[in-house]
């Protein structure tokens, strides 16, 4: 529910959720509950698709990375986010993701709220592959194999947990300190957690893979003979052009499943393969639109690029946690008299 937060049209001040304040929501709530939250606001907002304004983000591309714009609106509400994706930076100690966003009110164009959005980005890609899994995971499905076991990873695995009853998570990742980190992080957590010495043994009995490595290049994680039938496959870390992690014979077998065919054609593992191979987007399977899993036998692979409703769902999630008394910005200019910007400036002088 909204809580009683001022309002920017009345006093121009913005709340600003910053990093120690998502951490302070996040332990709140509870890592797990907001994890079910969240993939519960995303499958709710995704069921109301054709009511949002939709565009492929705007990325800005370089050598190393991209930097992107996210923006969405149901007409009540608009969001954007600004987030990058910098493989090497890991190497300079610095993340591969990073994140931040705005959400207004459409009525008056106003800001309601400034955020950081890298937690929350690892929380909702979380939350995105757990509505896909459970919704088109074979019935069953616990053994999880988790490839790229970097900032992203430890939520897919917990969100995999809270709402498809994960019970087991087999780790790759080509460095070893990535996996030895991420089993740190998870034990004690009602997870049996495997660390696997390649992808091959990773993929070893798992009924859900999930890939989230990073790498500026058209990479192969997965190659066909890991593919078991049955399996469901979340290839979160292909996200850009010239950025994927699936062999090209995976999508010949799969029945794959996207969030926005336009953007995900530019920036997800179908740029392998031409504009006649068929995709749904999970919308459609949610509501009933097109038809999910087939049998126990069919590959499903979700192409997770992220998208914009899910930051738009999420921030809207973050501003029903702010309470009365959070940080405030004074980022808008608010004359007395609406027209008078000048005299406001020189009455500052
Ligand atoms: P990170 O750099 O923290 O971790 C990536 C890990 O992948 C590293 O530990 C690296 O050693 C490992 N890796 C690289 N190549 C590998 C390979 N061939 N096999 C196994 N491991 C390999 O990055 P992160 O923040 O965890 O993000 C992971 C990926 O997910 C990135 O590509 C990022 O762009 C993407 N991402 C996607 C979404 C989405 O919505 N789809 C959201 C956030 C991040």
């Amino acid at each position: 529910m909204m809580r009683d937060l001022p309002q920017p049209s009345a006093q121009a001040l913005v709340p600003f959720v910053s990093v120690a304040e998502m951490m302070a929501i996040i332990h709140r709530i509870g890592l797990e509950e907001a994890l079910k939250d969240l993939t519960d606001r995303i499958e709710a907002d995704f069921r109301r698709w054709p009511v949002f304004d939709k565009t492929p983000r705007v990325a800005s591309h370089s050598e190393i990375g991209v930097i992107e714009l996210m923006p969405t609106s149901d007409g009540q509400r608009y969001a954007f986010k600004y987030v990058n994706g910098h493989p090497g930076n890991t190497r300079a100690g610095l993340q591969t993701v990073t994140a931040f966003g705005v959400l207004s009110e459409v009525a008056t164009g106003y800001p309601l709220m400034f955020a950081e959005m890298t937690m929350l980005t690892a929380l909702r890609t979380a939350a995105t592959s757990a509505l896909a899994t459970k919704t088109l995971a074979p019935k069953g499905a616990h053994v999880l194999a988790l490839i790229g076991n970097g900032a992203q990873a430890e939520f897919q695995a917990l969100a995999l947990k809270a709402v498809c009853g994960i019970d087991t998570v087999r780790l790759f990742d080509t460095d070893r300190a990535a996996t030895a980190k991420c089993a740190k992080n998870l034990a004690g957590r009602g997870l049996t957690i495997v660390e696997c010495d390649s992808a091959e043994a990773a993929c070893e009995g798992a009924h859900v893979i999930t890939t989230c490595t990073a790498d500026k290049k058209l990479a192969t994680v997965l190659h066909d003979n890991m593919i078991g039938a049955g399996v469901h496959i979340n290839a979160i870390g292909g996200d850009c052009p010239g950025k994927t992690e699936l062999a090209p014979a995976i999508l010949n077998r799969a029945a794959t499943f996207v969030e926005y065919e336009p953007q995900t054609r530019i920036e997800g593992e179908i740029q392998q393969v031409g504009e006649d191979y068929k995709v749904q987007e999970i919308w459609q399977v949610l509501t009933g639109q097109a038809e999910g899993r087939k049998d126990a036998a069919q590959v499903t692979l979700f192409d997770g690029v992220g998208f914009a409703i899910e930051d738009f769902t999420a921030l809207n999630w973050l501003h029903d946690q702010v309470q009365p008394g959070a940080a405030m910005l004074d980022v808008i200019a608010d004359p007395d008299d609406p027209r008078d910007l000048f005299g406001m400036l020189m009455r500052a002088r």
